[in-house]
């Protein structure tokens, strides 16, 4: 079962420029950078509220992250669902007609475990899963 809303994800091509941009919005609270290899990306996370605002810069020109800038100049990326069993979930989500992207979770910031659903099944907005880690 989905529990919440875990963060919204927003591509950016300037990272250093947007982590100014948001630290100075009251209620905005900075809690770090990551690089994340596995999907070419860097990752500045913001908390509000009991939900997390990722920024995502592309570490290179391969990664999606540069190739969704390319075609949209950035913006909302992903919404990220929390879920108790990823694997579950998957299942449950894809026995229900959503088509997965990724059948298998793949390791994502945090050492959460993640999967992206094909967002023609949910309005347009590329959906994660996402089991936490540490
Ligand atoms: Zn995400």
């Amino acid at each position: 079962m989905i529990k919440k809303i875990d963060h919204i994800a927003i591509a950016v091509s300037d990272l250093n420029k947007e982590i100014e941009v948001y630290k100075n919005i009251p209620g905005f609270e900075f809690s770090g950078t990551e690089v994340v290899e596995e999907q070419k990306v860097t990752v500045a996370f913001f908390k509000v509220g009991d939900i997390f605002i990722e920024l995502l810069e592309p570490l290179s020109d391969d990664s999606p992250i540069s190739k969704f800038i390319e075609k949209r100049g950035g913006g909302l990326h992903h919404i990220a669902y929390e879920v108790d069993d990823i694997k579950n979930e998957i299942t449950s989500l894809e026995e229900k007609g959503i088509r997965m992207l990724d059948k298998e979770p793949r390791v994502g910031a945090h050492k959460a475990q993640i999967a992206f659903a094909n967002p023609k099944d949910f309005s347009g907005v590329l959906t994660e899963l996402k089991e936490k880690g540490e």
